[in-house]
């Protein structure tokens, strides 16, 4: 078994970018410019922003964080996003989501500038990634076909199971690896909460893609001998002997199914970190202006 390990490969490809960042700024380029907007105070979002500010500041980006209270209003967002998209100093942005029930997150993804939506939820963005046209290719699926590319893990025809359909993860997951390319060229199958014989589906994955945000859902017997096995689920679960008072759990049982995979991904250090990454490459791609 071997640990696809997603803590170290970010850390590489921040230095790639940090080299590109000082190749534009040397040819009198200004440094590239990510914004985020978050809206309340939810744990979890907190630390994600957090980590996407500091990886900014890792690679030689500015960065500029927009926060507003619980109460702010549906149209105070996007008017905050109406000014981001017409800011020239910024070339990407992102609205961290979940975002309070009383905000339409649909209504706000769809006033973003497809040209300066980093994280790729913006419909136009989406159906590009769909016609295989170049795009900003959302942050998590794309970090997992960077670990896919760089492990040289063969997907050519084999059977790649996803399991959960969400717009962020599993959905746009189950078309790249659908998709003519390397990796790429896969058979698909995508499974979700209705799915019938769900183990039996998964001992039948050469590839096992798992996001769907249940702590150790996926066990050894559902998982075939030499599968390649990405998890993607963040789940806090109470654990007093962390000063945080909570541990970070995958959506697959560690213990009973790293001993039967080819590759795994461990939790935390696997796909969190190549996540942040491909955010980073996301704005400096938008900086370079190339889909424009
Ligand atoms: P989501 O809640 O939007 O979607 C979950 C999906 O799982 C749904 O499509 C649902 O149909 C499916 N599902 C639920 N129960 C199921 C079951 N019993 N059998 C089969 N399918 C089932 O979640 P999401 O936003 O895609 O996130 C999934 C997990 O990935 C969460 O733990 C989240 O925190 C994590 N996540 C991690 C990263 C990262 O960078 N590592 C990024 C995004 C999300």
């Amino acid at each position: 078994m071997q640990l696809l390990d997603g803590k170290s490969l970010a850390q590489q490809i921040k230095e790639e970018i940090k080299q590109e960042v000082d190749k534009r700024i040397a040819a009198g380029f200004k440094r590239p410019h990510l914004a985020a907007i978050l809206v309340g105070s939810d744990g979890a979002s907190e630390t994600y922003v957090g980590h996407k500010v500091k990886s900014c500041q890792q690679v030689g980006f500015e960065s500029t964080l927009l926060r507003f209270p619980d109460t702010t209003s549906e149209q105070e967002v996007l008017d905050a996003v109406n000014d981001l998209n017409s800011n020239s100093e910024i070339d990407g942005f992102i609205v961290q989501l979940p975002l309070p029930k009383h905000i339409n997150a649909e209504s706000v993804i769809n006033a973003i500038d497809p040209l300066k939506d980093v994280d790729g939820f913006h419909p136009v963005n989406v159906g590009k990634l769909t016609l295989g046209l170049p795009t900003f290719v959302s942050a998590t699926p794309k970090g997992i076909m960077t670990l896919l590319e760089r492990a040289e893990v063969d997907t050519q025809g084999k059977h790649c199971v996803v399991i959960g359909r969400s717009n962020i993860v599993g959905r746009p997951m189950s078309i790249l690896m659908s998709a003519s390319g390397n990796p790429g060229n896969a058979t698909v199958t995508l499974c979700h909460s209705r799915t019938q014989n769900l183990t039996e589906i998964c001992k039948q994955a050469d590839i096992l893609i798992v996001a769907l945000g249940k702590a150790e859902f996926v066990t050894g017997d559902m998982v075939k001998e030499g599968a390649v096995v990405i998890d993607v689920g963040i789940t806090r679960v109470e654990d007093g002997s962390k000063k945080s008072g909570y541990a970070l759990k995958g959506d697959v049982h560690f213990e009973s199914v790293a001993p039967k995979c080819s590759y795994i991904t461990p939790v935390p250090g696997g796909v969190g970190p190549m996540t942040v990454v491909s955010l980073m490459q996301n704005t400096l791609q938008a900086a370079e202006g190339k889909l424009a």
